[in-house]
């Protein structure tokens, strides 16, 4: 399946091969040869991130090796105007890294060093390339650990968590992307180099730390990041909790909020994703189940002790028909490792599946799991549930097949229907995974034009050339005017 955005001009078109080859020439004046990627089968592997969906393949590729580097690719794109769009490890869910066919894909793999870990200050200072799991690898041997912990954190980059906010199982407690930053150093589109905030809690000025972590690299290119490290708890227990109703499960969220409890994850999967996660992994999940709670709580044995004896009370209160609680490390590791394979496991079950993201106050979420399944069975598809239920961060997998025709526009429609749904109940289009190429549509229903006339203001402020990954984040208002002129579902303005 191939959708490509906009519509590209062939790899071989005359004018592209020109100015790809005068580029590379500049390129490769500072640059080694080997660091300029231009063949087409040296570029292909560039042509999408983990929304495969949307396509294109870029008009070179550059590995820059540190930041005197990117300072000069970028000076050089900006004399020429050439579109940036960066790229980690390329495994966003939202197209965010989908090159720009006139344009270089900026590639950060090759700044991978943790440049310094200072276990006394809580903080390590990392290159953009250094993958989310390596951190805490790295800090472990000092009782420490980076918190926010995609289920990609394997592979991705911090530099991709930094332009998406990333977050994950234990950001319920701890905090996504935003909240584990301490200060970042960017390369601006006209090649400066830029710092934003410190070791300091609070700083003067506007916050331009917070406005920079989500941008989707459209405000600039991370070249270093500040990162929180946080002690490890001394303990942490596992909750396995099935119901034989969604909604029950998704009513008991709620109720241990409401209790007082903060876990440190609390995760839920509705069949489908239990049954294709127990195939694929064998964590000895209920497979009979119509959904099952994951709850984590940590903290000193005294207080887990009091926390699971609260849990259980309460789920066991809510419907729950079987509670397990983890008795040791190994048995806790395997409640997770099924919910941690959850996307690869259901890639399992179907030709094809779209991962959508959208946030819905918790309240809401029986009353959107009833939904999504009805939305589900009008578009004649089947969807597997698998979220971070604390957060009230939706993933609804879309199953389908792309060769089947009209199951891709079906899935679309579908999609763009869940997310407006978690407008509707008070919620917004995207929870982790950022907006990219994916949710411009969807950006014209959670957002006014004048909201969005402010977002257009602060992008030209940061790169008025409108340079770094264009086309992304942020709907132009002729989009919008056209979304909404579409047929399909309603769209609630909230304004
Ligand atoms: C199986 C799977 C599970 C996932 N689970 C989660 C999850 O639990 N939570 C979650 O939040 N996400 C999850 N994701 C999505 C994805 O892993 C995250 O969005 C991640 O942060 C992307 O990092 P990356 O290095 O792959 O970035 P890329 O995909 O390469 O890029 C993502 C965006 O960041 C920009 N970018 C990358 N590096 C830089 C830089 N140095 N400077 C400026 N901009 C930059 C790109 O232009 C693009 O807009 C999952 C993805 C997969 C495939």
């Amino acid at each position: 399946m191939s959708r490509i955005q906009p519509p590209g001009r062939p790899f071989d078109d005359p004018e592209l091969c020109a100015s790809r080859a005068e580029l590379a020439r500049a390129l490769r004046t500072f640059l080694p040869a080997e660091a300029v990627l231009a063949r087409e089968e040296e570029v292909r592997p560039y042509e999408c991130d983990g929304l495969s969906v949307y396509r294109q393949t870029p008009l070179l590729v550059v590995l820059p090796r540190d930041v005197a580097e990117v300072r000069q690719v970028m000076r050089l794109c900006h004399q020429r105007r050439v579109p940036v769009v960066a790229r980690g490890a390329g495994t966003g869910l939202s197209g965010g890294a989908l090159p720009c066919g006139e344009g270089i894909v900026l590639s950060l793999a090759r700044l991978d060093r943790i440049l310094a870990l200072e276990p006394e200050a809580l903080l390590a200072r990392v290159q953009p390339g250094v993958r989310n799991l390596a951190i805490s690898e790295a800090a472990a041997a000092h009782g420490l650990y980076y918190a926010p912990d995609p289920s990609s954190q394997i592979a991705c980059t911090i530099g991709g968590n930094v332009a998406e906010n990333s977050g994950g199982v234990h950001c319920l407690k701890y905090g996504l992307t935003v909240h584990n930053v301490l200060a970042i150093k960017l390369v601006s589109a006209a090649g400066e180099l830029i710092e934003l905030g410190g070791e300091a809690l609070d700083g003067p000025g506007y916050d331009l730390l917070a406005l920079y972590i989500g941008s989707e690299g459209m405000l600039g290119i991370t070249v270093e990041v500040t990162v929180r490290l946080l002690p490890r708890p001394p303990l942490a227990r596992a909750l396995l909790a099935a119901f034989d109703d969604v909604g029950r499960a998704g009513a008991a969220v709620g109720e241990i909020i409401a209790a007082g409890i903060l876990p440190a994850g609390l995760e839920m999967m509705d069949g489908p994703a239990i049954r294709a996660a127990e195939d694929f992994i064998g964590a000895g999940y209920p497979v009979e189940a119509a959904a099952i709670l994951l709850c984590e709580l940590d903290g000193t044995e005294a207080e887990v002790a009091a926390q699971v004896e609260a849990v259980e009370t309460l789920l066991a209160r809510a419907g729950a028909t079987e509670v397990r609680v983890s008795r040791d490390e190994t048995e806790r590791a395997r409640f997770w490792q099924g919910r941690k394979s959850a996307f690869p496991a259901v890639g399992r079950i179907s030709p094809d599946y779209y991962c959508m993201d959208g946030t819905i106050p918790r309240r809401a979420l029986p009353e959107v799991l009833r939904r999504t399944a009805e939305l589900a069975a009008e578009h004649d598809l089947a969807v597997a549930n698998v979220f971070h239920a604390g957060d009230g961060n939706l993933h609804p997998l879309i199953l389908f097949d792309a060769n089947r025709p009209g199951e891709l526009e079906r899935t679309e429609a579908l999609g763009a229907r869940l997310l407006e749904l978690c407008v509707e109940v008070g919620g917004t289009i995207t929870g982790e995974h950022g907006v990219g190429v994916e949710k411009l549509g969807q950006m014209c229903v959670q957002f006014s034009a004048r909201e969005l006339a402010q977002f257009h203001a602060v992008k030209s402020a940061f790169d008025p050339a409108g340079l770094l990954n264009p086309g992304k984040g942020v709907p132009t208002p002729r989009r919008c005017s056209e979304y909404r002129q579409l047929p399909s579902p309603a769209h609630p303005h909230r304004h």
